[in-house]
C-alpha cells in the first residue's frame, strides 16, 4: 500500500515477490525512517488457521510510526493487508510447529535528500514459512551482558520498532557471539546498571517465592506482545507479577543466594526461552541448573496452548482467518 500526503493511502495489491525499483535518493537510505512488525499465523489443531493478537501489531505499528513521524497506517488497513496475505498463502502455513512469519513494514520512499519526514510512504508485508524455532526441544540460552552499548535512552526510539535500534544492536550481538552466548542483554543508558532486554526479546525473572518480576515499560525497551500476554497468564495463574527494574547485580546476587530460580527471554519467534547462564564482566552466573525451570514450560506450554488452538481463549486473542 502507497502513501503520498496529497493521496493517503492507495494502491493496495498482492504480487509474487520480487525485487522494488527504489531511487538512490529515497529518504529511507539516508535518513532510516523504517519500522517494521513481526507477527504469525499459526494452523490450529481444528485445521483452521489464526493470528495471534493482531490488534497489538496494529497498534505498536501505528505507536513506531508516530515515533519516527511517518504517516500512520489505520488498523483496519494493516489486518486487512494480513488477513489477504496470509489467504494468498494459505498453502504455506505448516503443520505442526511452523508457521508463517509475517513482516510488515515501512518505508520512507520520498525522492528528496533534506532533513525532514518523508510526505510519501510504502507499507509492504512479507510472508515467508517458518519451522519449529527449536528443532528437537527448547534449549536454554546463554547471555552476554553489554556494558559498552546500549540499546536505547530516555527519549529515544527504544520502545519503537525501527530499524535504527536493530542497526546500533548489532554491534554487541556480535560480541555476544564472539562471547560464545546466544545473545545479548542491553542494560540501561543512564546508570548502566537496570536489565532491559534482549537484542530480539523480553526479560522475565521467577523467584522461589513464586512471584515473577519483568523490567517496566519506561520507553526505552519494545512493549512485546508475548511479553503482555505472559503478565496476563502469570496473572490468571494467581502468581504475583512485578513490573519492576531489576538490575545486573541483583541478578548475580539472586542467581547465587538461590532466591532466584529461573529466567526467561520471550517473544513471537521463540515464544518462550529459559535463560540458563549469563556471562559477565563481573563473572559469569548460572540460574538454577541452567536448563530452566516449572514456572517457565507452564506459562510456554499455556501461550503455546491458546496460539494453536488447543486450550480456551478467554482474553480472545486469536483472530481467526
Ligand atoms: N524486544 C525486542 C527488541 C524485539 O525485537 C522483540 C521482537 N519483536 C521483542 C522484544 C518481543 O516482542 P514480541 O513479543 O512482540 O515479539
Amino acid at each position: 500500500i502507497r502513501y503520498s500526503d496529497q493521496a493517503g493511502w492507495h494502491d493496495a495489491h498482492i504480487t509474487a515477490r520480487a525485487p522494488l525499483p527504489i531511487d538512490p535518493a529515497s529518504s529511507v537510505l539516508h535518513y532510516a525512517q523504517e519500522i517494521f512488525e513481526g507477527m504469525k499465523a499459526y494452523r490450529l489443531a481444528d485445521g483452521g488457521t489464526a493470528l495471534f493478537r493482531p490488534q497489538a501489531n496494529a497498534a505498536r505499528f501505528r505507536d513506531s510510526a508516530r515515533r519516527m513521524a511517518m504517516a500512520e497506517l489505520p488498523d483496519d488497513l494493516f489486518i486487512e493487508s494480513i488477513e489477504r496475505l496470509v489467504a494468498a498463502d494459505s498453502d504455506w502455513i505448516p503443520e505442526g510447529d511452523g508457521a508463517l512469519y509475517l513482516r510488515p513494514f515501512m518505508i520512507a520512499s520520498e525522492v528528496f535528500l533534506g532533513v525532514k519526514p518523508s510526505a510519501e510512504y510504502i507499507y509492504m508485508v512479507i510472508a515467508s514459512s517458518v519451522g519449529a524455532y527449536w528443532k528437537g526441544g527448547v534449549r536454554a540460552i546463554t547471555v552476554w551482558v553489554s556494558r559498552d552499548h546500549t540499546r536505547a535512552a530516555l527519549g529515544g526510539t527504544g520502545a519503537a520498532k525501527c530499524g535504527g535500534n536493530y542497526a546500533a544492536s548489532l554491534i554487541a550481538q556480535k560480541q555476544a557471539i564472539a562471547h560464545g552466548c546466544d545473545q545479548v542483554v542491553f542494560l540501561d543508558a543512564v546508570e548502566r546498571r537496570w536489565v532491559e532486554e534482549l537484542g530480539g526479546m523480553n526479560l522475565f525473572f521467577v523467584f522461589a517465592d513464586g512471584s515473577l518480576q519483568t523490567p517496566p515499560l519506561t520507553g526505552t525497551i519494545l512493549p512485546g506482545i508475548t511479553r503482555d500476554s505472559l503478565l496476563t497468564l502469570a496473572r490468571d495463574a494467581g502468581l504475583t507479577v512485578r513490573e519492576e527494574p531489576y538490575a545486573i547485580d541483583q541478578w548475580r546476587a539472586d542467581a547465587q543466594s538461590g532466591r532466584l530460580v529461573e529466567a526467561f527471554a520471550c517473544g513471537t519467534a521463540a515464544v518462550v526461552t529459559p535463560v540458563g547462564r549469563i556471562a559477565d564482566r563481573d563473572g559469569d552466573f548460572t540460574i538454577g541448573d541452567g536448563t530452566g525451570g516449572p514456572v517457565t514450560d507452564r506459562l510456554h506450554q499455556s501461550l503455546v496452548a491458546i496460539q494453536r488452538g488447543t486450550a480456551p481463549d478467554p482474553h480472545g486473542w486469536l483472530h481467526r482467518l
